[in-house]
């Protein structure tokens, strides 16, 4: 699929620091330089469970863990038929972990560079110096007469590490054949090498202290002109009563930090679609004690469940649940309580190519009385957890569990990736909604991988309606 770029790549590194930089220039005093990640390049922390994983990823495949003790680890979502990500180690791009929903596993597509991290124990080749050369330099494949040695875990289709004789990392490619193969060829090829693009992986510990501590003239400038932002917007409304359109997400509490800081408390708008995770509804109770903010909450249980009894779930294309159980109970609260009002949103340019052409101010048409306003706009996603580490704030659990973003527990948008994650750490609820849809599944005579394979998620013949997005 086609990379997109949202707006510009901020993210760079300081090889003092070992640490992300989101500026030409580190607090340290040091220049940094640019991490090549693929566009959009909204790249988040790494937790320890998500490191966790990949290693346990790579020690599966490659005999040993990728990630050294201590190293600051990024994620850079690429687009993809499912989920592939990125790993940003050193400063550069050490590999890929990417998603096979019909196998439910795992696969690591490595990067010559890793090797500046991890020795692989498994799953190598090794070419006679003779060949070096041409592997290296001109990406040329692995043929028999150039073959040393061959891991005995080697099977076509794999991903392989190619290393020199002397141990040297010369490139990483897929086995064409098996080991027993490959041991009785005299010619042929037995490893497709894959060109990457080059990148400098500078191998160092550190803390996300010492990432906030890089990055504290951006942060100041961040939030100095988003905290601007809300005064103007709030200025230039007086009559609007302001509030915080809350979800229980990062985007949604930065913006929390950023009004509050501007114009004091405020109310959270909770959007309670009765499809969140239970952390959720926690988190939202815990940020409101924590800023002493009074949460005005909607309820969209009763109707998501009439609207699912007439039309079936909801889908990446007919996302009705967002109008359904979000925008119109939103806007008769309003209409109740304000008239008409001013809602500060979390909304980035970086999550979506929708999302980058918004305005900064804007009435969605489904809720004219509601003047939206996004502080945020601008900021990456690692602006907003430098920013949430930096000023501490309790962000939701559901982030250290491998969760990206925080939505409805069975949003139609989430990769198999994640719906295969739900329904491993949450049975009851996943098997709640699996029911749901089996119902559903059996009256209209849809076949069983609709449920299984996870087909309810796109409806057939039908045109997205933008606008019902919150
Ligand atoms: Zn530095």
């Amino acid at each position: 699929m086609r990379p997109s770029y949202l707006g510009k790549i901020l993210l760079r590194w300081c090889d003092q620091c070992h640490t992300p930089v989101l500026a030409q220039c580190c607090a340290c005093g040091e220049k940094t330089r640019e991490v090549p990640v693929t566009p959009p390049g909204d790249a988040r922390p790494a937790f320890p469970a998500d490191i966790a994983l990949i290693n346990k990823i790579y020690t599966d495949h490659f005999g040993a863990p990728l990630i050294p003790p201590g190293h600051l680890v990024l994620l850079n979502k690429v687009p993809d038929r499912d989920r592939m990500e990125e790993i940003v180690v050193g400063g550069g791009i050490a590999g890929i972990i990417r998603y096979f929903p019909d196998q439910r596993r795992w696969e690591p597509i490595p990067r010559p560079e890793a090797c500046t991290l991890f020795i692989p124990k498994k799953r190598y080749v090794v070419v006679d110096d003779g060949a070096v050369p041409f592997i290296k330099d001109q990406g040329m494949s692995v043929l028999a007469p150039g073959l040393d040695f061959i891991d005995d875990a080697v099977c076509a289709g794999d991903e392989v590490f190619i290393l020199a004789k002397d141990g040297t990392c010369v490139g990483v490619g897929r086995a064409k054949t098996d080991v027993a193969t490959a041991r009785g060829m005299e010619k042929g090829s037995i490893v497709r090498t894959r060109r990457n693009v080059a990148s400098l992986i500078v191998p160092g510990a550190a803390s996300w202290e010492a990432a906030v501590a890089a990055n504290a003239d951006v942060l100041d400038r961040a939030e100095s002109s988003a905290v601007g932002f809300v005064r103007e917007v709030t200025g230039q409304n007086p009559h609007l009563v302001a509030n915080i359109s809350y979800s229980g997400g990062k985007d949604s509490l930065a913006t929390l930090l950023v009004v509050t800081k501007a114009i004091g408390k405020v109310p959270m708008l909770f959007a309670d679609t009765g499809m969140e995770f239970p952390e959720t509804y926690a988190n939202v109770e815990e940020a409101s004690r924590h800023y002493g903010l009074d949460v005005i909450r909607t309820d969209g249980k009763t109707t998501f469940w009439e609207t699912f009894d007439r039309q079936g779930p909801p889908a990446v294309n007919a996302r009705w649940c967002c109008r359904v159980c979000k925008l119109t109970p939103v806007a008769n609260l309003i209409r109740e309580q304000w008239g008409e009002c001013l809602s500060f949103i979390g909304q980035r340019r970086y999550e979506s190519a929708v999302r980058a052409q918004s305005k900064r101010v804007w009435r969605n048409s489904n809720v004219r009385a509601q003047l939206s306003a996004a502080p945020i706009q601008n900021w990456t996603a690692l602006h907003v957890w430098l920013y949430l580490m930096r000023e501490h704030a309790p962000y939701n659990i559901l982030y250290e569990r491998h969760l990206d973003r925080i939505g409805c527990f069975m949003c139609p948008s989430s990769d198999m990736a994640l719906i295969h994650l739900i329904e491993a750490e949450y049975p009851d609820l996943w098997e709640s909604w699996r029911l749901r849809l089996e119902q559903w599944q059996q009256v209209r005579g849809l076949s069983a991988d609709w449920v299984t394979g996870g087909k309810w998620r796109l409806l057939e013949g039908c045109m997205d309606d933008e606008d019902s997005h919150y």
